[in-house]
């Protein structure tokens, strides 16, 4: 029997449930990935997220052919080419792990009928969360709206039906003999910008990591993930995006640092494990309330959002005059990265200083991001503006100068991403508009000339907001 192994959020051979069935099941197999023309055009994601993809698409034709998988792309309308595909490679099957977007969960239930139409067979497989929507549900058998108890149940199943790591076979009985397709498109192929992520994409690079994380910063994770300055998070949301390794994976390599003597603290572990939690959490919340992809969870949260192109252009270019959200901003733009801290003090920014509309910074962070997830995104965002799930209560408001202080307390980070503020002394770098005209100039720094004034005042836009909350209840 020949199987058709399609890729989307799994561009890895280990650890691979869809793939391992298709090797078990058929004698040959062959692999495709479609690149999806109307999302490409869309620009809803962002060169960075493309070039990561590429990079790992050219690493997993090579494992592929390792197995005897010849790989094919291919680009259109995914509906379409995997009707098209299973044809011409006379496919008896079609094997793929599922996704819960709103517009995959469309696009798979169209495949589907469409091959069973034509008496190929789809299979599919659990793999792009530790657990799916439906296996986790409170008493009633309701979805769970508060990540407290949606954790507890999470690791109740975790102990009592822990998800092993999938044995993929090393190759196909035969290799089927299907010429592969020629070399994957460029970025500028796709019609998209080339640009140096700040994580490199593949499946080894994903290992490497991982391996590197659980004996180094893991066992600092409870203070070291605070840090933008520091190298104290894994930095695999893009792997796991991507499905360049699998959570599973992740989680039990770190929770197996508990069993080796001078390992991790438990603490440690546990908090970045929750991590993963978190991204269960926010996946089902979007596969059991997809209007959350365009509305707020809590409507009644809302504040009145002010319209000005103005601040949004000063947010989204770093240029607002606040160094912790310039120099985040500035980050994603030139990297397609920033810092979970940076990323809360920069939306908090947005939504509760500036008061723009989040789903502007929810769509720009898609846009530049190399983790760019809608659950994840939208979950945070809706997080940092008080509409979500476990919102941040609406009159928690971070101040970026004191955020910056305490978690980059020597400006290093700062200094990094924000060239014109490098000469200033550390007491500057946090608030440079306090600085004396005198140190200005001592410093090469004139504010509103070399660097921009703030934009709003950062206590009158909170007691702003805080009254607009005020005025909502
Ligand atoms: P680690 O600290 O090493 O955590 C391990 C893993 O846990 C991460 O790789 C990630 O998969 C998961 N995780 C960690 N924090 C969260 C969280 N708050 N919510 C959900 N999952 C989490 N994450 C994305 O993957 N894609 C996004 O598009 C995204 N957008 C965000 C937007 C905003 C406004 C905010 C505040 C956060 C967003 N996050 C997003 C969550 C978080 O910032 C990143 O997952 C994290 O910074 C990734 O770094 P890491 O891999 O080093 O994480």
């Amino acid at each position: 029997m020949r199987g058709l192994m399609w890729f989307r959020r799994d561009l890895r051979v280990a650890d691979q449930p869809a793939l391992a069935a298709a090797l078990s099941e058929c004698d040959e197999v062959v692999g495709l990935f479609i690149f999806d023309e109307p999302l490409l055009r869309s620009k809803e994601f962002g060169s960075a997220c493309v070039g990561f993809m590429l990079h790992s698409l050219d690493e997993l034709s090579g494992s592929l052919a390792e197995k005897h998988v010849p790989f094919l792309w291919r680009r259109g309308i995914p509906t379409e080419e995997i009707v098209k595909a299973a044809r011409d490679v006379r496919a008896e099957a079609v094997y793929w792990n599922r996704d819960y977007e709103p517009s995959a969960l469309e696009r798979d239930r169209i495949a589907q009928k469409e091959l069973e139409k034509r008496g190929v067979t789809p299979r599919t497989f659990r793999d792009h969360v530790v657990f799916e929507g439906e296996e986790i549900l409170g008493s009633s058998g309701d979805p769970l709206q508060r990540y407290g108890a949606y954790k507890a149940r999470w690791w109740e199943r975790w102990r009592s039906e822990t998800p092993g790591i999938v044995d993929v076979p090393k190759q196909a009985e035969r290799a089927a003999t299907v010429e592969p397709s020629r070399a994957l498109p460029s970025s500028a192929d796709l019609g998209y910008d080339r640009i140096d992520p700040a994580i490199p994409g593949g499946e080894r690079a994903a290992i490497k990591r991982l391996h590197w994380f659980v004996k180094g910063p893991l066992r600092a994770y409870g203070t070291g993930r605070n840090r933008p300055d520091e190298d104290g998070t894994s930095m695999l949301s893009p792997h796991f995006r991507f499905g360049t390794l699998s959570t599973r994976t992740a989680a039990h390599t770190a929770l197996g640092t508990l069993r080796q003597r001078g390992g991790s603290s438990r603490k440690d572990v546990l908090a970045w494990v929750d991590e993963l939690v978190w991204r269960d959490f926010f996946q089902q919340v979007l596969f059991h309330f997809p209007r959350v992809a365009t509305e707020p969870f809590r409507p009644k949260a809302l504040p009145a959002w002010r319209k000005s192109e103005r601040l949004y252009e000063a947010w989204c270019a770093g240029k607002t005059g606040f160094p912790l959200v310039d120099a985040g901003m500035r980050q994603l733009n030139t990297t397609g990265w920033m810092h979970n801290r940076v990323r809360m003090v920069v939306a908090s920014f947005l939504v509760k200083d500036l008061r723009l509309d989040w789903r502007l910074g929810e769509r720009y962070f898609m846009q530049h991001l190399l983790d760019a997830d809608l659950a994840a995104n939208n979950g945070n965002w809706q997080w940092c503006a008080s509409t979500g799930t476990d919102a941040m209560p609406g009159y928690r408001i971070f101040n970026p100068a004191l955020q910056a202080g305490k978690f980059d307390p020597e400006g290093a980070y700062i200094r990094q991403f924000v060239p014109e503020l490098t000469k200033l002394p550390t007491k500057h770098i946090h608030q440079p508009d306090a600085m004396t005209r005198e140190a200005q100039d001592q410093f090469g720094c004139r504010i509103g000339h070399d660097y921009p004034k703030p934009v709003v005042d950062h206590n009158q836009a909170r007691q702003e907001f805080l009254a607009q909350v005020r005025h909502k209840k």
